[in-house]
């Protein structure tokens, strides 16, 4: 089958290039602000498009726009934005975007930081979820009084580019295995769909190790043994749930970062999709899941210099200096954080003509 390769927008003048970003609600904006001051302070040959979503607005003016501008720029950086009610007749935006782009995959990695106190060490697990169908089809109605159906999407199509990206990453990246997570003994043909296809596109992928776990059976082992994980593949509630357990296993929603792709688009976001509406404003959300988020869309732009100098920061602030926000159980502020990063990129980049 044919290879499909994600379009990676050409840089503008002198290496520069326009960037989307969607603030979005809770804690968003002010993480925003961090990535932009260590973009500052690193170099960084990015220009963001500010498209911020009021979500108390009854129209998607706005939603709309920022669609338009990913188009445009082809990369967009994403908080999480706030759905107005849970009331009917209104749909989450997070997923209208993802739909509209048609970002068919949503990919995790999931890697212990060595420095993070947490329940098992040396994680390093790639969760590749299907992003646009599934339970998320948004397909719910009321067909008598009392009776409500919801509709769940498998196709062929969807399921079989996902898979397909989970084994070609799982090639790419001198990965071993590759793990379809699913529901098939129950839902038999949408679950079904999903497994034969992964079974059907392992085949052309001999080197790589396939098989299959049901999705309850893989929460007990994710919390029992997850180190005999390598790359999963899945549907997207599963991704959204098991994602949150990984996230969980090994330091929380304030660490990873999530990359969400099409065939035309990418956008990149903090792994766990968090408002984080309840610590907004504090100073005590951790910046790191929004920073390695801006690394991940700096290595798609081919940034790559300036993406390992900010990692090498992150890592030497997390891991060696121990400067840790309450979620990771440590007492540092946002701005501890970020200052502490800013002074390693400063060091880092001392007496360097790298960029
Ligand atoms: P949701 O957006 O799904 O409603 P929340 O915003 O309540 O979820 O976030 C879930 C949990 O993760 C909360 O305890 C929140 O404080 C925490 N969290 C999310 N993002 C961060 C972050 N960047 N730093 C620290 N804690 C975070
Ligand atoms: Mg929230």
């Amino acid at each position: 089958f044919a290879k499909k390769v994600i379009a990676i927008p050409k840089a503008e003048y002198g290496g520069r290039h326009s960037v989307t970003m969607l603030p979005g609600g809770g804690i968003g904006p002010e993480l925003m602000n961090y990535v932009r001051e260590v973009f500052r302070y690193a170099g960084v040959p990015v220009d963001f498009e500010e498209c911020p979503i009021d979500p108390q607005s009854d129209g998607n003016e706005d939603l709309e726009y920022a669609i338009t501008s990913i188009r445009r720029n082809g990369v967009g950086l994403k908080g999480n934005i706030e759905t107005r009610s849970l009331s009917r007749g209104i749909l989450s935006r997070n997923v209208a975007l993802r739909n509209e782009l048609d970002l068919f995959v949503n990919v995790i990695r999931c890697k212990s930081f060595p420095g993070v106190k947490s329940r098992y060490q040396d994680i390093d697990i790639m969760l590749i979820r299907q992003n646009t169908e599934g339970e998320y089809a948004m397909l719910e109605h009321e067909s008598v009084p009392g009776v409500v159906e919801s509709m769940k999407i498998v196709t062929a199509e969807n399921s079989e580019r996902v898979i397909r990206y989970a084994f070609e990453y799982a090639q790419k990246h001198g990965r071993k295995k590759v793990t379809t997570i699913h529901k098939a003994n129950i839902m038999k043909l949408s679950d079904g769909l999903f497994l034969e296809t992964s079974k059907r596109v392992a085949k052309h992928f001999p080197d790589i190790e396939h098989d299959s776990m049901i999705i309850d059976n893989c929460c007990m082992q994710l919390v029992s043994n997850p180190h005999q994980f390598d790359v999963m593949v899945m549907t997207n509630l599963y991704g959204t749930i098991v994602s949150n357990v990984l996230c969980g296993l090994i330091g929380g929603a304030g660490l990873i970062s999530g990359r969400n792709y099409g065939d035309h688009y990418a956008v990149f976001e903090p792994g766990t999709r968090n408002t984080g509406t309840a610590i907004a404003g504090k100073n005590i959300a951790n910046p790191v899941s929004m920073l390695n988020a801006a690394v991940d869309m700096l290595e798609h732009l081919g940034h790559q210099n300036h993406a390992n100098i900010i990692l090498q920061a992150i890592d030497k602030t997390i891991n060696e200096d121990h400067i840790h926000t309450p979620d990771l159980g440590g007492q540092a502020t946002s701005i501890d954080v970020v200052q502490s990063v800013v002074k390693h990129i400063q060091e880092l980049t001392k007496d360097k003509n790298w960029s």
